[in-house]
């Protein structure tokens, strides 16, 4: 993978959806736009959010990054992974194994793509803007240099 796949980004988009469903019960984001410089995600969601939501999740995330997590793969036969994980978005021809990447023991999701090996790599995530419509929530965001 060159340096233009945004693996720090792509891996902040999962820590971002492990903090997402574990303070408000939302699911993972359903479309995610992963570039290097700015990201957005989307999720279905109930509720209100504010400025003072934006800077819980920016927070809690950052506290995972850095707290210097081990991003790990295991691989699950597909019938394991469906128990403990929502399979739909994952191809039909992705075949009988399934890779589960972990970040610590705050997020895991099946997932193809590359990683950073641990969070510290990542660096610091802000929230650029949020919005809130028709139940769809936008979260735009870019990621401050690890030092
Ligand atoms: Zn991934």
């Amino acid at each position: 993978m060159g340096k233009d796949y945004a693996t720090d980004m792509h891996t902040a988009e999962h820590v971002l959806n492990g903090v997402m469903v574990a303070t408000f019960g939302c699911g993972r984001c359903f479309s995610a736009h992963i570039n290097p410089k700015k990201s957005k995600c989307d999720y279905h969601f109930d509720g209100v959010f504010s400025d003072a939501e934006a800077r819980l999740v920016e927070e809690r995330v950052n506290a995972i990054l850095q707290s210097g997590q081990p991003v790990v793969e295991t691989f699950l036969s597909r019938e394991e992974a469906a128990v403990r994980f929502d399979l739909t978005r994952l191809p039909a021809d992705a075949g009988e194994t399934v890779r589960v990447i972990s970040v610590g023991e705050h997020d895991a999701c099946p997932c193809i793509g590359p990683h950073v090996a641990n969070t510290l790599e990542v660096g610091t995530l802000r929230i650029i803007s949020h919005d809130l419509n028709d139940g769809v929530l936008r979260l735009r965001f870019r990621l401050d240099a690890a030092s």
